[in-house]
């Protein structure tokens, strides 16, 4: 049975809360479950993949992808780049090969400070790859059964790993500040393509 729910989205951004609270803006306002739509691909994914994601991300993602067309299909979500976080809509690919680590890694992006998603993000090159990388670290972070049952990003995530080392490192310390206090440390290795 898909994991790809509702009650499973509340469940997602519950966990994203417990395990980053401490790390977040003084009255951050956590989205609820409202805030994520599930579509199958004809129902309405590869619409807004369209409008949204490529007008958006491509020409971020030029390093990465090249002209190459991506598809929705390859697509498990994305959340839209509205610079204030109350205004993103996190979408979810009914078809796709998300499960519930999924919703939790979209619910890191949707709370990131601005500055570094989308800002950061859109920048383009070397960007994305550093943006997924620490949102993937997260995620996986938030329980061991998400951990166990990820592999998106794996080189990126691995990438990460090895420059932050465990949690609660100095650089641990810096990448929370960095994706929810928007504080780009002066110092990030610059080698995840
Ligand atoms: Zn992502």
């Amino acid at each position: 049975m898909s994991e790809l729910t509702a009650e499973n989205a509340a469940r997602a951004i519950q966990l994203v809360k417990l395990k980053y609270a401490a790390m977040l803006p003084a009255n951050f306002v956590m989205p609820d479950k409202d805030r994520f739509k599930f579509y199958t691909l004809a129902g309405g994914f590869d619409t807004v993949f369209q409008s949204i994601y490529i007008k958006t991300f491509r020409k971020a993602n030029n390093a990465i992808f090249g002209d190459e067309k991506i598809g929705a299909a390859g697509i498990n979500g994305f959340v839209t780049p509205d610079v204030d976080p109350r205004d993103r809509i996190i979408y979810i690919n009914l078809d796709g090969a998300g499960n519930f680590g999924t919703l939790v890694h979209e619910t890191l992006h949707a709370i990131s400070h601005a500055d570094f998603y989308p800002r950061y993000y859109c920048v383009g090159g070397q960007a994305p790859a550093v943006v997924e990388g620490i949102t993937e670290y997260l995620t996986r972070k938030t329980s061991l059964t998400v951990g166990m049952n990820r592999s998106s990003y794996e080189d990126w995530y691995l990438t990460t790993e090895s420059w932050v080392g465990a949690e609660g490192s100095t650089r641990h310390q810096q990448m929370a500040n960095w994706i929810f206090r928007g504080q780009m440390p002066a110092v990030w290795p610059g080698n995840y393509l």
